[in-house]
């Protein structure tokens, strides 16, 4: 009887040890956004597009007023975000997957995220996660590197960069496009017949409760809100006062924010919302052009280096550990998320030396009290930019480079190249020392196409205005 009291004793003992040492780790949930409008969410203010469920995110975490992506289209972004480093440095450069390319160069299924290129699923994965992406990869279609090839235990979702998301029919010569059909996993077809927003939401609903009682990373990449602008009629009809293709980007907002909603509510119901460490960003600017969505008050588009081109909305939750309903004012960029990550699930070890993200939970608690980031870069071909404290530079193959104080001009309309000569070459030396380190781009688009991207630029420069509420 003794000594089973003292087992007994020894065994409460070991296990209080345990819990203290070994905290429950967090979940971790990424909901990536597509091609979404910078002012398109009620939380960062727009008048006419609501989005309650994420605005909960907000309200529950940290908004980032200064969140960058590292490319202004998705496929080179993505594959910056999932790597923690600017992706030029392994030739993902500039442009996205399947592009084209010089005679030498790599062509077709043969580009993609270099294979040798940790994700961040790699990282969890030993850490103990159950790791899952589901949607938009777009990050190459050859079987190598598939997500269930990158770290991933799960994939449900679409290999390329863009497709319907009303059901594909076998039959339809439209939709021969294999690596664009739904897959189950690795290579099996499951096309859903339900819209792909809600679908997907409803995968990471099952997922997480699949996954109720183990650490999991969920990598939920919504397609929405990239063309084409497919949209349901009841979410189309909440916006009577909208039209054309305004109106159909409200209502694939709509659906994106219901299948957020659905996600929470059941973090909730599962008691898991407090240790879930979640971020909701968007993968580049507004392609304003093409799914009228609205980036105000910043110029530019999808696309370019303008802010409209690469500052994204960016909210962090994690309620067990950060504040709630705070914005962090300093730039941060989605190279961020695999530090961050990283060390939340209890990373131990340094990480590499060139990954060029930094852990962000430190910041945002105030522990350390430098910025993260003193200097950015981004770069398409001969176009580049950098931000440097306040200031910005934009590099162009045709015309002279232009300067911006962001401090006091978001929209950069006020070019203060020729005022501040010493400025721009400081930055446009510093932008060249950076250059030195990157690789040659494995692909690149054709002529014709990095033309179009300049008008683009000039076409949509000038900030759009917000709704006016009805
Ligand atoms: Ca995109």
């Amino acid at each position: 009887m003794f000594i089973r009291i003292i087992l007994l004793l020894l065994g409460l003992i070991s296990a209080v040890s345990a819990a203290v040492e070994s905290p429950k780790k967090p979940n971790i949930i990424l909901i990536l956004a597509d091609d979404a409008g910078y002012a398109d969410f009620s939380f960062q203010g727009s008048q006419v597009f609501q989005t309650p469920n994420i605005d909960r995110i907000a309200e529950t975490g940290v908004r980032f007023q200064q969140a960058y992506v590292s490319a202004a289209v998705c496929g080179p972004s993505r594959a910056g975000l999932i790597t923690g480093k600017y992706q030029q440095k392994f030739g993902f450069e500039e442009n996205n997957v399947p592009g084209y390319m010089s005679k030498s160069g790599t062509t077709g299924d043969d580009m993609g995220l270099p294979v040798d290129e940790k994700t961040i699923a790699d990282y969890l994965k030993p850490l103990g996660y159950r790791t899952a992406i589901l949607g938009k990869w777009h990050l190459g279609n050859a079987d190598r590197f598939h997500p269930l090839n990158r770290g991933f235990d799960e994939f449900y979702g679409f290999r390329g960069g863009a497709r319907s998301y009303f059901p594909f029919s076998e039959n339809n010569p439209n939709h021969h496009l294999t690596e664009n059909f739904l897959e189950r996993n690795f290579g099996s077809y499951a096309e859903t017949s339900r819209y792909l927003t809600d679908a997907l939401a409803d995968e990471a609903v099952a997922f997480v409760k699949r996954n109720r009682s183990n650490p999991f990373f969920l990598y939920l990449s919504f397609n929405a809100v990239h063309a084409p602008m497919d949209a349901l009629p009841e979410d189309i009809q909440a916006f009577p006062t909208l039209s054309g293709n305004r109106q159909k980007v409200a209502a694939m907002t709509r659906a994106l924010d219901r299948g957020v909603g659905k996600l929470l509510s059941t973090l909730d119901e599962l008691q898991l919302t407090e240790n879930t460490l979640l971020v909701f960003t968007n993968d580049n600017g507004g392609p304003t052009d093409h799914n009228a969505s609205n980036n105000y008050p910043l110029s530019g588009t999808k696309a370019t280096h303008l802010e409209g081109g690469i500052r994204v909305p960016f909210l962090m939750s994690w309620p067990k550990k950060l504040p709630k309903n705070i914005s962090y004012n300093h730039p941060i960029i989605t190279l961020d998320l695999l530090p961050t990550f990283y060390y939340a699930a209890g990373g131990k070890e340094s990480l590499p030396e060139d990954i060029d993200g930094v852990n962000l939970l430190p910041f945002i608690q105030g522990i350390a009290k430098t910025k993260p980031h003193e200097t950015l870069y981004w770069k398409k071909e001969n176009r580049g930019a950098i931000r440097d404290g306040d200031w910005k530079l934009l590099r162009f193959p045709d015309r002279p480079a232009e300067l911006y104080n962001l401090s006091v001009d978001v929209g950069e309309s006020n070019n203060l190249a020729l005022k501040h000569p010493d400025k721009l070459a400081a930055l446009y030396k510093k932008l060249f020392q950076w250059e030195l380190n990157l690789e040659r781009p494995r692909w690149q688009l054709k002529r014709e196409y990095e033309g179009k991207a300049m008008q683009r630029m000039d076409e949509y420069r000038t900030p759009k205005t917000p709704e006016a509420v009805h």
